[in-house]
């Protein structure tokens, strides 16, 4: 890895926001999922979250995605209702795309709090019963002949008014991973091939030089490979 691309790296990750992220709740096309996971890695989403068509796999990722899933996993959930569940659980608010009686403006909500924006697929948009147990329903207001945006852009859009109430709240300023974590990733990121076998022996990985270069298995300290809980 090279100084520059070691650096790169460092930036990325020091803005990513584990307390933003996604739920596509069976968004079937590839080049829509591939499109929302760009725009994913361009605000800082650490992680996205998907439930697959039908439950079967998720879509295969498109050329439109820039290679953004590489940088934003997937985690797959069953069915929406246990995702938006779990992540409730989790302390995200998580807000449903979707015309009801108590939709809201998208622009009117707090971003800044750890939040999960639920998208819905082409055809059937999000279900009723995922849109029920999610704190809010949001959309965007449409006054065209056409009732409904695309939601790769429909994603961005609000995605975007994330990124700026959290760039206005300075929540891009400081690291919002913790340190043992940004050392994960900053080493699966810049060494890919090499992660995969300290896991398989389950070696914790080595500590990086400041340029991001691997020390010697002398050196310590040594970085943990296992995620932060
Ligand atoms: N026939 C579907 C329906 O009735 O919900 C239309 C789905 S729309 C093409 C696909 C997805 O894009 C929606 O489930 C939602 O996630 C997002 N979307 C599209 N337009 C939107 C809008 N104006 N406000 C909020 N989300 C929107």
């Amino acid at each position: 890895m090279t100084p520059e691309r070691f650096e790169k790296i460092r930036q990325v990750l020091a803005r990513r926001q584990p307390t933003l992220t996604v739920l596509m709740d069976e968004v079937n096309k590839p080049h829509n999922l591939s499109a929302i996971l760009r725009t994913c890695d361009a605000v800082g989403v650490l992680q996205a979250h998907a439930v697959p068509p039908e439950h079967g796999s998720l879509p295969t990722f498109s050329a439109t995605s820039g290679s953004a899933e590489k940088w934003v996993p997937v985690r797959s959930h069953d069915t929406a209702v246990s995702a938006v569940n779990a992540l409730r659980a989790g302390g995200f608010q998580v807000l449903a795309t979707h015309l009801s009686q108590r939709s809201v403006d998208y622009r009117s909500v707090d971003y800044t709090r750890p939040t999960c924006v639920l998208l819905g697929a082409e055809k059937w948009g999000v279900s009723d019963e995922a849109a029920r147990v999610a704190d809010a329903n949001i959309v965007i207001p449409m006054l065209g002949m056409v009732q409904s945006l695309n939601v790769s852009v429909a994603a961005a859009t609000i995605l975007f008014e994330a990124q700026r109430q959290r760039l206005a709240a300075g929540l891009y300023e400081s690291p919002q991973l913790e340190i043992a974590e940004l050392a994960r990733l900053t080493f699966e990121w810049g060494y890919p091939d090499l992660a995969p076998l300290y896991r398989e022996r389950g070696e914790a990985y080595p500590a990086l030089s400041e340029t991001g270069q691997v020390l010697s298995a002398a050196s310590t300290p040594v970085i943990a490979s296992t995620p932060v809980r």
